[in-house]
């Protein structure tokens, strides 16, 4: 399996990585089989975070006999130093071993620097000085915080959404990190499940020999696809161009990515679904979404009080109660047309 070295971290990772986000919603068992085959297969990079539930706890039960052969990063959430190390004692409880490979600031709406008042750098660089943490990192969906990372110098890796419907600017970062020696990892190599051209996504980010996506895998068959495309890895050919171009022309613009940065909403309305339904009804298997929970789940964005908290938080600076009252009038259009009739 294809490994490239990960930015100043000297880490020698495989290109195809493991996104351990999706695990939390299978059982342990399933989680930690699923896991060990992907490391059986070669695969020797996963991400989790403190803030996927029973993520790390699945990575632990999978890999812990095989600590030193994986690469691990992880994440927090923490505003302070005295949460981080909460967090971190935490994450090496439920990995099962007593060191982090990559511990990322995880998508914080601020640079931490060192001597800042929140103590978060100094902590990190503590931690760093004892071995629990070998190299820092820091994960943002917003371009401006994610250059001024960079251009830093304090972090070995930035982890920041890119996929071929990213735009220019978005892929400046990846020369950006190449230049100073970070580490690229790639979130939403999938654009939250609106890419459904594997290959081509696979393609085209091979392009970029500094970037390392972190396919988020859920079921065997979709570590499968990635290591099929591993072993037989896909030419970005004409075809394949022309595809990336129609649906960049059909996702362009302001839409939201499924990031979840905006949740919980206080009314529940399930917003990183709802707010990109009518794409998913044209992408995914649409029945799905036209059960009455579904149903029930749209009918909620009545419900909207317009605290305006959801659109404070929007890295992509989407107007998201506006958003969802489009996505709520284009649900219905499309249920009406399938036989499902508006309440
Ligand atoms: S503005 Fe509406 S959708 Fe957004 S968080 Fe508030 S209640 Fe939820
Ligand atoms: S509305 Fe914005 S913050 Fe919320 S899920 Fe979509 S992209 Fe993410």
């Amino acid at each position: 399996m294809k490994k490239v070295r990960l930015g100043r971290t000297g880490l020698m990772v495989t290109q195809t990585a493991f996104g351990a986000l999706p695990v939390q919603r299978i059982p342990v068992s399933e989680a930690a089989a699923l896991l060990r085959y992907a490391f059986d297969q070669g695969v020797n990079f996963f991400d989790t975070a403190r803030g996927y539930s029973d993520s790390e706890e699945k990575l632990g039960a999978a890999l812990a006999d095989v600590r030193s052969e994986v690469v691990i990063a992880t994440k927090s959430f923490a505003k302070k130093e005295e949460q981080l190390l909460r967090d971190v004692e935490a994450s090496l409880a439920k990995l099962k071993t007593d060191y982090i490979d990559i511990l990322q600031f995880h998508n914080p709406g601020f640079i931490p620097k060192p001597g800042g008042a929140d103590g978060l750098y100094d902590g990190i660089r503590k931690l760093q000085d004892q071995g629990v943490v070998r190299h820092i990192g820091i994960t943002n969906h917003k371009g401006s915080l994610a250059e001024e990372a960079v251009e830093s110098g304090l972090y070995a890796t930035l982890q920041f959404p890119l996929s071929y419907l990213s735009s220019a600017a978005d892929f400046a970062l990846v020369d950006l990190c190449r230049q100073h020696d970070v580490g690229f990892i790639a979130m939403k190599a999938l654009s939250g499940g609106l890419i459904t051209d594997a290959a081509a996504s696979f393609a085209y980010l091979r392009q970029y020999d500094n970037v390392v996506p972190i396919w988020g895998i859920q079921r065997r068959q979709e570590l499968d696809e990635f290591l099929a495309l591993e072993v037989d890895p896909p030419t970005l050919d004409h075809g394949m161009l022309q595809r990336i171009a129609a649906d960049r022309e059909d996702l362009s613009g302001s839409f939201c990515r499924g990031c979840g940065y905006c949740m919980p909403c206080p009314v529940d309305i399930p917003i990183s679904m709802a707010a990109r339904m009518s794409l998913l009804l044209q992408r995914a298997p649409y029945q799905q979404f036209l059960s009455e929970q579904w149903q029930e789940n749209m009918q909620r964005i009545l419900d909207c009080i317009d605290c305006g908290q959801c659109r404070r938080a929007c890295p992509y600076e989407l107007d998201t109660p506006q958003l969802l009252r489009d996505e709520y009038n284009r649900y219905w259009d499309f249920a009406e047309q399938h036989g499902v009739p508006r309440p």
